[in-house]
């Protein structure tokens, strides 16, 4: 049962990732999914590969204590993916991305780092909620994983700066379905800029917060 469902999820994975890509979400061998395993272990797509060209067979496997097990060896960035599943026990997946208007927001000066898009949308309130900024780390320093850590107990998603999104969810689906709301509001917000606006009222986030808990 356990080697069917997790077929079943690299075939997920690939699909899913083959969307983004072809939807211009993600561009080159930039952007990385994963997923919780049942025995605790994760699958993680490969470094250097092209979410738009997966092949389900050689997605990483990592063991329960995120060591590479087998398919081909993990993104780069999987320090970015233990960081926050350590916080989040309940999160199933999580989806990495460069995509291109949330990096956009995360280069912006006048942006709040404890808030980076305002309230505009139900959905946005819905699958992403508030968004703080990860100030700017190198690429692979362990540092930006300790950072996202600190962050990702209160947070099912963070903004890395000049770099991008990371969201978890309770499913794949869920965390893929959020990111792309994000990468939306993100759009609809550079749209929006210097217009100042209406978005929700406090009152009506915390009504939707209280009533469609994320995970
Ligand atoms: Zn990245």
């Amino acid at each position: 049962m356990r080697g069917h469902d997790e077929t079943r999820l690299r075939e997920r994975i690939a699909t899913l990732g083959q969307s983004l890509f072809d939807r211009g979400l993600t561009m080159g061998s930039s952007g990385n999914i994963s997923v919780r395993l049942e025995d605790g272990g994760w699958l993680m797509t490969p470094t250097n590969a092209c979410l738009g060209r997966l092949d389900p067979s050689r997605i990483a496997r990592l063991d329960r204590d995120g060591r590479w097990q087998g398919g081909d060896k993990p993104t780069k960035e999987h320090f970015l993916h233990m960081a926050m599943y350590a916080e989040r026990p309940r999160s199933e997946a999580i989806v990495h991305l460069h995509s291109t208007h949330s990096v956009a927001v995360s280069c912006l000066p006048d942006i709040d780092p404890c808030d980076c898009i305002p309230p505009l949308t139900a959905y946005y309130v819905m699958r992403v909620g508030r968004l703080p900024l990860v100030p700017y780390h190198l690429p692979g320093d362990p540092a930006l994983g300790d950072a996202v850590r600190g962050l990702a107990g209160r947070h099912s998603a963070v903004l890395l700066a000049n770099h991008g999104p990371v969201v978890a969810g309770k499913s794949l689906e869920a965390a893929v379905y959020a990111t792309e709301e994000l990468e939306e509001t993100a759009k609809l917000y550079l749209l929006l800029h210097g217009r100042n606006p209406r978005a929700l009222t406090p009152e009506q986030v915390a009504e939707l917060e209280a009533r469609f808990p994320r995970d």
